[in-house]
């Protein structure tokens, strides 16, 4: 089909997507992929369907070039993150075109992603000389021993990334993998490869070589599952079920992978909140990015006290929001991604309504302003039978449940497969902070609903139960992607029996050096 001109931006039109999907090396003549711009449902470009074999070579390209970018020092490596750092804020603009063409979301929200890339590199760059600095260990008796662990890059990192972040989720989890000393392939969910596209010119103009970051488009199944199975670690994004079928491949090769998985998560406005400020911040935590947020909260459980107080402000403050397509700043809340994301999210509201719930606001799609727009809705009467009390929606659909107490909040919330995010809201911040540790959540913000522990890219984010394995951001986000190699250098005496010793002397010897070990503080 050919594409619509009219549904481009100022600042990316139909040549310059053709000119990055021509980038990507493809081998046969297959049919390609076509990506929609869901404002309007209209073509704006096709990517080459990666096969195996395509998969395959980008990887082995990825593989011949690490050894001389690992043998950078990592000093040498920051550098280059720290020039893509302020690319990124350079090319601010036109990145923003790109996210919201293909994705739809507002502008604000696709800020959030460029300011995360920004702040992410940022973060490594002044970090990972010192994660990876080789550290001295205690060797089993002191000065016999000279213990050294040194960290290594596992080699090619294969990312995986889904649809609703396209630029963060892309390259955010790619950033400390290069900074380790790998090379990096990504594959980038269909409906959005050009941000992915656009950020690995940017790092390649930063100066990472050329294929040490190489992005391969295609399906999930095919170039998804080709690049697990090629590929040294893997880092992937996306739905808790394909997570699973990735761990299952990662398994069988026997290398390691961090998965981040869908959440349901809760909020929690307790008796002493300031319900403005919750319900502010409610709206965030649920309306962001059309509530497509693997971080977006669900579930909101509400002290009784102030429950009709909380609900009255929380649902102005939803139906003032402004749902829009447009490139500007003004719209507060964008499109779905595409029809999928639609029928899942109308499936979700039907169903709760025939079963009971109430919807106080929101509740339909809105056609008329583009084919995939749905309003941002807010139910009461959620009860155990209806789908979305557990299953994640994933759109901007939110379920207000009253509680007797913040014991009760914290039993609900925590009453779920999931366990990615939390937010608690109360003028106790103390309080708050204990309150917070009882969530079986990976992040949980108090008087913040995502913001404060994503943005806190120091330390670890990631899921708990269903919703993952492993973090990232933090220490453990980049020594992930890393081996670690114990070198043990013998410098006086033996641990083994010495020649002409009785064993039996050995042992007595050991034995009192153990218990002396033991009592001497500082040894242990
Ligand atoms: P998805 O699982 O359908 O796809 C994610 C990526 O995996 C895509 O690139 C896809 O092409 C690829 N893929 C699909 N099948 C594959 C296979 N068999 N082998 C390898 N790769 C395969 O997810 P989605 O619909 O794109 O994203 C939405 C989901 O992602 C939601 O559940 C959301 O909660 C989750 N998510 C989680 C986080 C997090 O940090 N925890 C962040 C964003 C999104």
């Amino acid at each position: 089909m050919k594409p619509h001109a009219d549904a481009f931006p100022a600042r990316v039109g139909p040549d310059s997507l053709s000119a990055l999907s021509g980038t990507v090396p493809a081998g046969d003549d297959r049919p390609g992929i076509e990506v929609e711009a869901p404002y309007s449902g209209a073509p704006i470009g096709e990517i080459p369907a990666c096969s195996r074999a395509d998969v395959d070579a980008a990887v082995e390209r990825a593989r011949d070039a690490q050894p001389s970018w690992a043998d950078r020092s990592a000093a040498e490596r920051a550098e280059v993150v720290s020039r893509f750092h302020d690319l990124v804020l350079d090319r601010r603009d036109e990145l923003l075109d790109v996210i919201q063409l293909e994705s739809a979301k507002a502008r604000i929200d696709a800020f959030e992603e460029v300011a995360d890339v920004a702040s992410t590199a940022r973060h490594y760059a002044d970090r990972a000389p010192e994660y990876l600095a080789s550290e001295r260990r205690k060797g089993a008796f002191p000065l016999m021993t000279r213990t050294v662990e040194h960290r290594r890059p596992v080699g090619v990192v294969g990312v995986v990334s889904p649809w609703n972040y396209p630029l963060t989720l892309a390259v955010s989890d790619a950033i400390p993998a290069l900074l380790a000393g790998n090379a990096v392939v990504l594959k980038p969910a269909s409906e959005t490869p050009f941000a992915a596209l656009s950020i690995r010119d940017l790092l390649r103009t930063a100066g990472v070589p050329e294929a040490a970051f190489e992005v391969v488009t295609g399906t999930g199944s095919e170039a998804g599952g080709a690049l697990v199975d090629a590929v040294d670690y893997v880092c992937f994004t996306g739905s808790t079920e394909t997570g699973r079928a990735v761990a299952r491949r990662a398994g069988e090769n026997l290398v390691d992978c961090s998965l981040e998985l869908g959440g349901k998560n809760p909020l929690l406005v307790l008796g002493d909140a300031d319900l403005d400020a919750a319900a502010t911040g409610a709206v965030r935590g649920c309306f962001a990015n059309a509530g497509q947020l693997c971080l977006s909260m669900e579930r909101l459980y509400v002290h009784r006290d102030v429950r009709d107080p909380f609900l009255d402000r929380f649902v102005r403050r939803t139906r003032a929001l402004d749902l829009a397509a447009g490139y500007d700043w003004t719209p507060d809340v964008g499109s779905l991604v595409g029809s999928d994301q639609l029928e899942k999210v109308e499936a979700h509201v039907d169903d709760a309504v025939e079963k009971g719930a109430d919807v106080v606001t929101g509740g339909r799609a809105r056609p008329d302003i583009g084919p995939y727009f749905y309003e941002p809705t807010v139910l009461t009467g959620v009860t155990e039978e209806m789908a979305l009390a557990r299953e994640e929606t994933f759109g901007p659909v939110v379920a207000v449940t009253a509680v007797d107490s913040a014991d009760e909040a914290i039993e609900r919330a925590n009453d779920s497969e999931y366990g990615l995010n939390a937010s608690v809201w109360t003028e106790d911040a103390e309080r708050g902070r204990r309150l917070a540790r009882r969530i079986d959540c990976g992040t949980v913000n108090v008087n913040d609903a995502y913001a404060a522990a994503w943005a806190s890219t120091d330390a670890p984010m990631g899921g708990m139960k269903d919703s993952g394995l492993g973090r990232r951001h933090g220490r453990q986000g980049l020594l992930r992607y890393t081996e670690s190699q114990t070198v043990a250098e013998q410098r006086a005496g033996s641990l083994h029996p010495p020649e002409g010793v009785p064993k039996g002397w050995y042992a007595k010897g050991m034995t009192l050096a153990l218990r002396a070990m033991a009592r001497l503080p500082g040894v242990r």
